[in-house]
């Protein structure tokens, strides 16, 4: 049998309901259930179900009024709801669209219909998670990309300014890259780029660490919670391991490769911007450059 990868959530406060909705569905997906609105809002913040079934009429919360709580909540107001109801009216009908919901059903149901129109919005959810994976990472070294660390770093940023904790970046920037892309060519020169992310990605575990492709030979680190020695010594440990790893080349011969690192580290406050924080972040990366490459420089 092939895995489950998706999931559903059916809600009604049938039992006769969910059990036959179970049959119908089991084989496909993994399926969570719930009996009543407040059972359902609770499930779907635990168990982040890809789509969720909801009848309408159900006992004080009311499908509707679980779909509008739903859409209200920031985790869960992506998630299709697929209404499966008996009210068949057109006004029921355009009601649930109108709020939102994925698609309707109404009862009694063909057991068909119900499998197509579910495949039909969960092949939607994954042609969104498609779509903003290619949009949050990077292809060739599977890193996030620029967009997505503008993102975490607006996020990580203001936690900081909240918490007065200090937040670290890492501006790591390849050296003499040209060099290798010109000598042996613009392959060779990818495998480089994708040995130096695994190099960083290994490096950078601490929960909240995150580590980009800022563009071309360039990657940005942001180190949350982590002070300008701690982010130092972070870095002299990357710049040794570049340093010292041969990296396989196209022609079986081996590459070396060295990095030059910008370190800044701030206890941000309202006052403080993001941009300049990157800005020195990228002087003291140039400056590394001048003092002769392969050198962590910190800004002070
Ligand atoms: P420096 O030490 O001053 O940083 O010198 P450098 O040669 O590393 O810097 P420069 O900015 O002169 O050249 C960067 C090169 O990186 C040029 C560009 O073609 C190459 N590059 C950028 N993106 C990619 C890529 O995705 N693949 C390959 N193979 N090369 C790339
Ligand atoms: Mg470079
Ligand atoms: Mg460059």
């Amino acid at each position: 049998m092939s895995v489950k990868e998706n999931s559903l959530l059916i809600v009604d406060d049938e039992s006769a309901n969910l059990k036959v909705l179970t049959s119908i569905l089991d084989k496909d997906y993994v399926i969570y259930t719930a009996k009543n609105g407040i059972d359902a809002i609770a499930k779907a913040k635990e168990l982040k179900p890809d789509i969720i079934l909801l009848d309408i009429i159900m006992p004080e919360m009311d499908g509707f009024q679980t779909l509008s709580e739903l859409k209200r909540t920031d985790e869960l107001n992506k998630t299709p709801v697929i209404f499966i109801t008996g009210l068949c009216s057109d006004e029921d009908e355009e009601k649930g669209l109108s709020l939102d919901a994925a698609d309707y059903i109404t009862k009694p149901f063909s057991p068909i219909v119900v499998k197509l129109r579910v495949r039909n919005q969960m092949q939607i959810v994954t042609q969104l998670r498609t779509i903003e994976h290619l949009s949050l990472v990077d292809q060739l070294t599977n890193l996030p990309n620029r967009r997505s660390l503008d993102e975490r770093l607006k996020m990580e940023w203001k936690q900081a300014i909240r918490e007065q904790t200090h937040i670290s970046m890492l501006m790591m920037d390849l050296d003499k890259f040209k060099n290798i892309n010109d000598d042996c060519g613009h392959l060779q020169g990818d495998i480089v780029l994708q040995k130096t992310a695994e190099i960083f990605r290994n490096n950078l575990k601490r929960p909240g660490d995150f580590v980009a492709r800022w563009g071309g030979e360039e990657f940005v680190a942001i180190l949350p919670n982590t002070s300008q020695e701690g982010a130092i010594e972070i870095a002299e440990k990357i710049r040794i391991e570049v340093e010292n790893t041969l990296i396989p080349s196209i022609d079986n011969s081996r590459i070396k490769i060295t990095i030059s690192v910008g370190v800044n580290s701030i206890i941000p406050t309202q006052n403080c911007s993001v941009n300049a924080f990157i800005s020195n972040a990228d002087k003291a990366l140039y400056a590394a450059k001048d003092a002769g490459r392969n050198k962590v420089v910190c800004n002070n």
